[in-house]
């Protein structure tokens, strides 16, 4: 296995099958059988300044490493997916919306989709003192190429201003919602003093990558511990700058 194969979470608990955004629900039990065999084989999970060490050319990239990346920060993180993860020892990046702190996900009712709860600051700050990493997803998740310059700065400097007063330090990475990013998106969150980005292009993070387009894969509702191993080791598409790959939410 080449490079480091960054994984990409929602939600993960306990649901009935959905019919839409599969690609962003994770049954917990299933979450506990992907995290125990990554323990079981040796898998090594980074920490985001790990990776950007490996970037950077100061850390060899190890064999068999891995990172876990939640997005949109829900309530169901802390309930189902920390425990399990404290349990291993895992590292693992959250990306919260800063406008949306405590309250559900109300984007999600455009598609006529249940809108859980979003942690709270109080839970962030929580989390973050029992080490996981916290960056921005923007100030109210939308799509960040289709918007006029000033609402792209407002929503990367503003989220990235309203989520250091929430904890207290500094927030150095960033994910564009929807996988939505351009030339001048990625110019933006540089500008904004962001170390690195996610992006939901299906890829290994190579040593030779732009930190600020990292490359993710999706584990969906239904991959199975072998379809996560599939995707993890095959499912690669040709990283492209111009047509990003959009993810659900
Ligand atoms: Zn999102």
């Amino acid at each position: 296995m080449i490079g480091v194969q960054i994984l990409m979470y929602h939600q993960v608990g306990d649901f009935s099958p959905m019919a839409t955004h599969r690609a962003t629900y994770c049954d917990f039990r299933r979450f506990r059988r992907q995290m125990a065999y990554l323990k079981f084989r040796g898998y090594r999970v980074l920490r985001m300044s790990e990776a950007l060490q490996c970037l950077r050319g100061e850390m060899a990239i190890p064999p068999r490493a891995v990172m876990l990346t939640f997005d949109d920060a829900y309530e169901n993180f802390y309930e189902y997916a920390f425990p399990i993860l404290q349990k291993h020892g895992f590292p693992a990046m959250v990306y919260a919306i800063s406008g949306m702190l405590g309250q559900p996900a109300s984007w999600l009712a455009a598609d006529n989709h249940p809108t859980p709860p979003l942690m709270s600051g109080a839970r962030l700050r929580q989390l973050r003192s029992a080490g996981i990493d916290i960056g921005s997803h923007s100030v109210s998740h939308i799509r960040l190429a289709e918007q006029s310059d000033e609402r792209i700065r407002e929503e990367v400097i503003r989220s990235k201003l309203e989520l250091e007063d929430c904890l207290g330090e500094q927030v150095d990475h960033f994910c564009y919602p929807y996988g939505s990013y351009d030339s001048r998106v990625v110019e933006m969150v540089a500008e904004a003093g962001y170390l690195s980005a996610t992006t939901c292009e299906r890829a290994p993070l190579t040593a030779a990558d732009n930190p600020l387009m990292m490359p993710r894969k999706a584990v969906s509702w239904g991959d199975s511990l072998v379809g996560l191993l599939w995707k993890m080791h095959f499912k690669n598409k040709p990283k492209s700058k111009l047509h990003p790959v959009q993810c659900a939410v």
